[in-house]
């Protein structure tokens, strides 16, 4: 089946409103014919949103945030609430990302409430999972997805699975310069892909998106979406200038 790609920035703790604006500037003419062949996400910090939101309106490239409240409303201070993010704009949201899993102490119970919450308010998880390189070496690759995925997705219906992004991202090949060889990247988003079908069935399994996220730039970007199971990528170091996320794009859509 024919997945169209999609590629996201996720800038992390990067970019003010003002750094914002000028990267959507510089990136917005290119994005326009990079638009038809891959779908195009850029995910600011939260403060950010509102001029990123203004500045993306009309345009084919799509905002996302990185981090929602599992909570509605309420005595929840420093939280931001799903619909906070769909009032100003958002359309993803970068869930169970391995930092917010290892330096906030996300679990796959939280992420699972996270994807839910977002799922209701008609936001777009990218949902996250990956391996650590110590749980790689120690023979633990299958187990650690395995987890993650059935963890993190469930109690999602079919039709929940058509708007939800998976990012396959070895904890070890983030923002390291270390990146996975194409091979070992379709190797486990093959897995990936076969344990959706065994939680939702072949044609859930076939329709699903996965990303591959882990020092992805211009220069590898061809290589890794070239895959058969590599349906665009999550990107951190190489999306925070626009000529460099462009070439990104454009070097996987070729
Ligand atoms: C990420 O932040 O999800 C990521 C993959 O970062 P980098 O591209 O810098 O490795």
């Amino acid at each position: 089946m024919a997945r169209k790609l999609i590629i996201a920035a996720n800038w992390k703790m990067n970019k003010g409103p003002a750094e914002t604006a000028d990267f959507i500037a510089a990136f917005l003419p290119s994005a326009q014919a990079l638009a038809g062949e891959c779908d195009i996400v850029i995910a600011p910090p939260f403060v950010s949103i509102p001029s990123a939101s203004a500045l993306l309106a009309d345009s084919p490239v799509a905002l996302s945030a990185q981090n929602a409240s599992e909570q509605e409303k309420g005595a929840f201070t420093g939280e931001v609430s799903t619909a906070m993010l769909k009032e100003t704009g958002v359309h993803h949201v970068i869930l169970g990302h391995s930092e917010r899993r290892s330096i906030y102490g996300e679990g796959d119970q939280l992420i699972n409430a996270k994807v839910k919450k977002c799922l209701a308010a008609g936001l777009h998880p990218i949902f996250c999972i990956g391996e650590t390189l110590e749980e790689r070496e120690s023979g633990k690759l299958q187990e650690v997805l395995r987890r993650q995925v059935s963890g993190g997705l469930a109690g999602l219906s079919n039709a929940d699975m058509s708007t939800v992004v998976l990012a396959y991202e070895p904890v070890w090949a983030i923002g390291t310069g270390v990146t996975a060889t194409p091979e070992q990247a379709q190797e486990a988003h093959a897995f990936v892909r076969t344990l959706v079908g065994e939680q939702f069935g072949k044609e859930v399994a076939e329709a699903t998106r996965i990303q591959y996220g882990g020092s992805v730039k211009p220069s590898n970007s061809a290589d890794l979406m070239a895959r058969e199971d590599i349906d665009g990528a999550l990107v951190g170091g190489a999306s925070l200038e626009a000529e460099s996320f462009r070439d990104l794009i454009a070097n996987a859509v070729a």
